[in-house]
């Protein structure tokens, strides 16, 4: 049977919908919510210099923002204009002039004076730059000589010791590519992306689970599924438009559920810029929300599980979908033996909800014929994220909802793009098309003509801690090649990572702005390359969403701010390859974008079609409208895997809390505003319970103290709806709280939540000088698990 194929956009409905308005009065006056149009024309004033070339890029371009998926104005699942502040709010970086000269070479101490918003506002990299050791500031280079300066110190040095890492910003699918390729054709496997920092267990949890690591759904099975879960995720906030979606939804009877600490603002109710009803008088998105304690949620589906069982015993099949998990599914005995260990009392206090609450989700869930589970960050940035998807796959596979209408598994993707990085091979455990397993590696030797390294190559966070290994390490890296990113901003343990990046030999930043980490020194030169944008990259890019359609993003002319010396960033992948390899570089030549997505096509079979794509509004889906259709998986039998996972334990005593980041008004660490308009909190509040606040006599105002072994957060207390005993900070204020070294077992994403100690400002304050630095530190660190 040939896979069914997303039927492309449909209408919307018709009528309005009073019932889920938020107020009958227009705007939301009065409320606390975002500004749209303000904010709107905001954005048009800022784009003023150039609005011929931003409107083209909006009407055009491939949306380079969050990783829902835009072409143009329209999407995929409804008719009908598709933009959002997001997107608006990036604009800029696209449009914006180069820096100032006078700015740019100014003493680095003045540069550092900025911090990265203000660092971006700037302007974008004119052409390539160097500062030497010692060098007080950056110097202009012509692209010859600081390729060669790369090219002759990865020369000098073992692949081992360098390592390239890519963010996920506007990055195509074809940059990946090369980048995978090129890295690979140098010698190194030390190449990593953005995901490890956010999705990587997604991925290897459904790939455990159901032998696919993507999305199975598409948003179209949102609009009218029974039930559509959201767990740890904003997706109003993070994808603005998804919150269109979720109107649609509703209006087809869909039940929205939230799992999360904190009763997130945006998931409540929101006001949908494109959608004119939402716009005027708002839409209350959340039929409910279980407000789980961080790092509770396994215990939480253990409950749900254990009254499904608990319903089976009384009437064979009112929760278990006994039909799909026959045909589709092992592991159920083990599985249920496991559930049934576990105790009501471990499930609540880990879950910190009530057992009839939970009754109530696991019963609402029986019930339903169909089920989307979606899920984010809170899930994933965690020391055991593959066992909390796993966990939630185990739901989706024990009911059956799974490969079909209304009914699948969705870890929804943050930045555009980041779903092709890995499925191009920019990834130390994956090549192109699949992982490191013998045929596969064959496979791809075969198709480019050169071995691969035998080695396995470091995830991001342990290249990062491998810079200060002792000199003669064999694993010591000394050269960073960076498209992107800025590790002081998305890594635990922030004052080490710029210890690190400071005892780098040499350190590459090919960007298209500055941001505090290309600032930091270098042992011998810090190189700053000019990148271009997604849509002025020659021949146009594709990127890929977080619901599989490869989107093809025309090139864009017209900039009236072009940096003329900037680069696509695939090109100057190449370039560095002919000057390391250049008997061998014609292996990985590419005459441009179009050759590249023919050999993508050959290298990854699920993107037969990519070599398709070639001009504005051609996209495609992979792997068809649902993943594991009719219940079979791509496992070696065919069949779902149910995984038993144990409730983790987080060694939090009981006057501890336990500490997790949240984004504000903000795109990955370019924060927008200082004050969330969603909430009104400021970058430094801590969001808590107004009850923890009666409890430590702490005022909704107040300074307040939030440390652990590790860093010492000087905040203010918020009150807010959120579980007690958990606390929300942003980030990646609040990062300074967590150590380095953490890592997930299975997929090697940092750990983002910690145990902390809570205290009056004043009263730390008071303190800190006769006890806290006398006290030997091991009284004050917190356990980790
Ligand atoms: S929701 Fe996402 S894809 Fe759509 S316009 Fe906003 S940022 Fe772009």
């Amino acid at each position: 049977m040939g896979k069914t194929q997303h039927p492309g956009p449909q209408k919307k409905a018709k009528l309005p919908a009073p019932k889920y308005w938020v107020s009958p009065i227009p705007f939301g006056l009065g409320k606390i919510k975002p500004q749209h149009i303000r904010d709107t024309m905001k954005i048009a004033w800022d784009n003023k210099d150039n609005i011929g070339y931003a409107t083209r890029i909006i009407t055009k371009g491939v949306c380079d923002g969050c990783a829902l998926g835009v072409s143009g104005l329209y999407d995929q699942t409804l008719d009908g204009p598709h933009v959002c502040t997001t997107r608006l709010n990036v604009l800029r970086l696209n449009t914006m002039p180069a820096i100032h000269p006078e700015i740019l070479h100014a003493d680095i101490d003045e540069l550092r004076k900025y911090d990265s918003t203000e660092l971006r506002k700037l302007g974008r990299i004119p052409y390539p730059m160097i500062r030497r050791k010692g060098e007080r500031n950056f110097s202009r280079i012509t692209w010859d000589d600081a390729m060669d300066l790369i090219a002759d110190k990865m020369k000098k040095l073992e692949p081992k010791q360098y390592a390239f890492y890519l963010t996920a910003r506007g990055i195509t699918n074809e940059s990946y590519y090369v980048a995978g390729k090129v890295a690979r054709f140098l010698g190194t496997n030390h190449i990593d992306n953005a995901s490890r920092i956010c999705h990587a267990p997604s991925k290897t949890a459904l790939k455990r689970s159901i032998g696919v690591g993507a999305s199975t759904s598409n948003y179209l099975d949102w609009i009218g599924t029974d039930v559509l879960l959201f767990w740890g995720s904003v997706a109003s906030n993070s994808s603005p438009v998804s919150s269109k979606y979720m109107l649609e939804a509703k209006k087809k009877g869909t039940k929205i559920i939230v799992v999360n600490p904190y009763r997130e603002p945006a998931m409540d109710q929101y006001w949908i810029p494109s959608n004119p009803e939402s716009a005027l008088f708002g839409t209350k998105l959340a039929d409910d929300f279980y407000q789980v304690n961080i790092g509770g949620d396994i215990a939480f589906m253990h409950g749900i599980m254990k009254h499904w069982f608990d319903m089976e015993e009384k009437a064979y099949g009112s929760a278990v979908n006994h039909e799909f998990v026959e045909e589709h599914v092992n592991g159920y005995e083990e599985l249920k033996k496991k559930v049934q260990e576990q105790s009501w009392e471990d499930i609540i206090v880990s879950s910190g909800v009530s057992k009839e609450r939970i009754i109530e989700l696991a019963e609402l869930l029986a019930n339903s014929k169909n089920a989307v589970y979606a899920w984010a960050l809170g899930l994933t940035m965690h020391s055991f994220a593959t066992d909390n998807i796993s966990q939630v796959a185990n739901l989706a596979l024990l009911r059956g909802h799974l490969g079909r209408k209304h009914a699948g598994l969705m870890p929804f993707r943050g930045h555009s793009s980041v779903q092709g990085s890995g499925e191009m091979g920019a990834d130390p455990f994956v090549l192109p098309g699949g992982g490191w397993d013998g045929n596969n590696v064959e496979r791809i030797e075969k198709l480019w003509g050169f071995d691969l390294p035998e080695w396995q190559g470091d995830i991001v966070g342990v290249t990062l801690e491998n810079i200060v290994l002792p000199e003669d390490h064999e694993r010591k890296v000394k050269l960073y090649y960076l498209s992107g990113g800025n590790f002081l901003e998305t890594m635990p343990d922030p004052d080490f990572i710029a210890q690190s990046l400071s005892e780098l030999e040499i350190r590459v930043h090919q960007d298209i702005i500055l941001n505090t980490s290309t600032l930091v020194d270098a042992k011998e030169a810090v190189i700053v390359l000019p990148a271009k944008t997604r849509y002025e990259q020659e021949g146009g890019g594709t990127s890929t969403s977080t619901e599989r359609m490869v989107y093809f993003s025309p090139e864009i002319t017209g900039n009236k701010n072009m940096i003329e010396e900037a680069r696509a960033e695939w090109k100057i992948y190449l370039d560095l390859a002919k000057r390391v390899k250049p008997e061998t570089a014609h292996l990985v030549d590419f005459k441009d974008g179009q050759a590249i997505r023919e050999e993508i096509a050959k290298a990854n079979p699920d993107y037969d079609g990519i070599q398709h794509l070639k001009k504005q509004g051609d996209v495609f889906q992979w792997g068809g409208a649902w993943l594991c259709e009719d219940g079979l998986c791509p496992t070696p039998d065919g069949r779902g895997i149910l995984i038993p996972v144990d409730i983790p334990d987080l060694n939090k005593k009981p006057e501890q809390f336990i500490v997790t980041s949240r984004r504000g008004k903000q795109f990955n660490s370019m924060v927008y505003k200082e004050v969330d308009p969603l909430n009104g909190a400021g970058r430094y509040d801590v969001l808590m319970s107004p009850v923890d606040g009666q409890k430590l006599s702490i005022a909704e105002g107040e300074g307040i103290v939030v440390y652990n072994g590790f860093g010492v957060f000087q905040g203010t207390a918020k009150f807010v709806d959120i579980a007690q005993g958990n606390l929300e900070v942003h980030f990646p204020e609040g990062n300074f709280l967590l150590p380095r070294g953490r890592y997930e077992k299975f997929a090697g994403i940092p750990d983002y939540n910690i145990t902390v100690n809570v205290e009056k400002a004043e009263r730390y304050n008071a303190r800190k000088d006769t006890q806290y630095l006398e006290k030997p530190i091991a009284d004050l660190e917190t356990e980790v698990g």
